[in-house]
């Protein structure tokens, strides 16, 4: 059997699993990336069919890192790399049937029709509410803080968007850790937004609310795979990993022990030898790796819920449309009791995403809030999906392209309780040294908590092999 050796393997091609080989590499670490798939990216896929670029997964990520900028540079995508058109920083919430543009400043809020006047006043009175004395989840937290209208009609639809989730299942302290820090330390959002814009100013970070959006000319793909064309032979394709077990065979610089890593490729079985090793793959995959090291550990990974989402992409001619797509998208609140989530003008969002004359939109469905729906059969998921469409944009016509993503487990929720899980993987990656964790199950979802967890990953992979040499 082939068998290779190296310092660090790190399972999983994702934007997580490349950005720790990428960083690793730049110290000199010897790497290898093994990847189930042919393509690396994992939920970052970008098709381009018929003059329309689909972006299966994310469409964008936000600049709260200077280390996208590092990325960019380094891979050389400057001509690639590009921001959001301005008129995408305008977003959209249904109330009432009726598309509202969420205000952007204190006047546009006092003036809108999104929140009643009692829901307006209401906020009036988040400086002088105190702190919670239990774990709470979002729901609890902001009707608490901000009122039920301010939950009902901004912060239900932005979990959506963000998790395909539901505010009463999230916990506000795993889910929206800054969020929850602003009472922490400030003693209320208002005050921590006012005094936190100092800090992380000071650490050349952003606030996800005032980064700015971006993408790549080819579409998102193009990260992970420059990413991965830097690595070259580093990064093994179409190589699934099947077990994970510890050797005896000593020249270690972590722990005493070593890893055996075997894997299958194109139906062969290989192995590779390791004194490190990063789980940069789903919780649910990373589980069948550790069982036999701990089953309980297993089963805090089982436990963590990946609800299925299905992302319809429909393009249109323009003329089918009479709404202005003068922005970002919308977001649908529960209350509104629709089929979809929400939906992204992506031809808006970025140039280049549709052809001359014609607009396209990303939908997405399912998520916690109506698993099911995501697991419809093509036809009527994508008659549900068309149906909503239509009707809220008031779209005339017969669109002219469709695409169907389904993600059969897509975003981890980040449950009421889920800091214990958290708690019980580092205390997993103590008992083991060698072995860690690194993807969207920690540390946060976005491309950019990604980005930031698998830096630091590599930092602390490095500094240790330093110390040891
Ligand atoms: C529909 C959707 C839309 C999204 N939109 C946005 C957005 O607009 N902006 C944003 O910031 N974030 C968005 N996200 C979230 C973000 O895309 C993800 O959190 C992030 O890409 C996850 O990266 P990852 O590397 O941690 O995991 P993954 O992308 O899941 O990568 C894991 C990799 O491990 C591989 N793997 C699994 N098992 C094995 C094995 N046994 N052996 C070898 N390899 C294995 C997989 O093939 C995969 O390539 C979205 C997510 C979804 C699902």
């Amino acid at each position: 059997m082939n068998t290779k050796q190296c310092e660090v393997v790190i399972i999983g091609g994702g934007i997580s699993g490349l950005c720790v080989a990428h960083w690793l590499t730049k110290r000199n670490v010897d790497v290898i990336v093994l990847e189930k798939d042919a393509a690396v990216g994992g939920t970052m896929k970008s098709v381009s069919e018929n003059g329309f670029l689909v972006e299966t997964g994310p469409n964008n990520a936000l600049e709260t890192t200077p280390l996208f900028k590092e990325l960019v540079s380094d891979c050389a995508l400057e001509d690639e790399f590009m921001y959001a058109n301005p008129a995408s920083a305008n977003r959209y919430i249904l109330r009432d049937g009726k598309l509202q543009a969420l205000p952007l400043n204190p006047i546009a809020f006092l003036k809108t029709n999104l929140f009643s006047v009692s829901g307006k006043l209401r906020l009036l009175k988040e400086p002088f509410i105190g702190k919670a004395e239990r774990e709470e989840s979002i729901a609890e937290f902001v009707t608490r803080r901000l009122g039920k209208e301010f939950l009902e009609y901004a912060i239900d639809p932005f979990v959506a968007g963000v998790f395909a989730g539901k505010p009463e299942a999230l916990s506000v302290h795993a889910a929206f850790p800054k969020l929850y820090a602003l009472e922490e330390k400030y003693g209320g959002l208002i005050k921590g937004m006012i005094r936190g814009g100092k800090v992380r100013k000071a650490r050349a970070e952003k606030a996800k609310d005032r980064a700015e959006s971006f993408s790549f000319r080819s579409g998102m793909q193009v990260l992970p795979q420059a990413i991965a064309a830097r690595l070259g032979d580093k990064v093994i394709a179409n190589a699934t990993v099947i077990s994970l077990q510890t050797t005896s065979q000593s020249g270690h610089q972590l722990s005493d022990k070593r890893f055996l890593i075997e894997y299958s490729r194109n139906g062969a079985a290989e192995q590779v030898i390791a004194n490190t090793v990063v789980l940069s793959v789903p919780a649910y995959a990373a589980a069948e790796l550790i069982r036999q090291y701990s089953p309980t550990t297993a089963a805090t990974l089982d436990s963590i819920y990946y609800p299925p989402v299905a992302s319809v992409y429909a393009g249109f001619e323009q003329k089918a449309i009479d709404q202005s797509l003068d922005g970002f998208g919308f977001l649908i609140p529960t209350k509104e009791r629709r089929k979809i989530l929400g939906c992204l003008w992506s031809s808006s969002l970025f140039s280049g995403r549709a052809p001359q004359g014609m607009v396209s939109f990303t939908a997405l469905i399912g998520g916690s809030r109506q698993p099911d729906l995501a697991l419809l059969d093509e036809e009527t998921l994508c008659d549900v999906v068309l149906t909503d469409l239509k009707n809220i944009m008031q779209i005339k016509g017969k669109h002219v392209y469709l695409k169907v993503t389904r993600w059969k487990q897509a975003i981890p929720q980040y449950e009421l309780g889920y800091h214990h899980k958290i708690k019980a993987l580092n205390q997993f990656e103590m008992e083991h040294p060698g072995l860690f964790f690194c993807s969207n199950f920690k540390g946060g979802i976005s491309v950019g908590d990604c980005v930031k967890s698998a830096h630091e990953t590599a930092e602390i992979i490095g500094a240790a092999i330093s110390l040891s040499q």
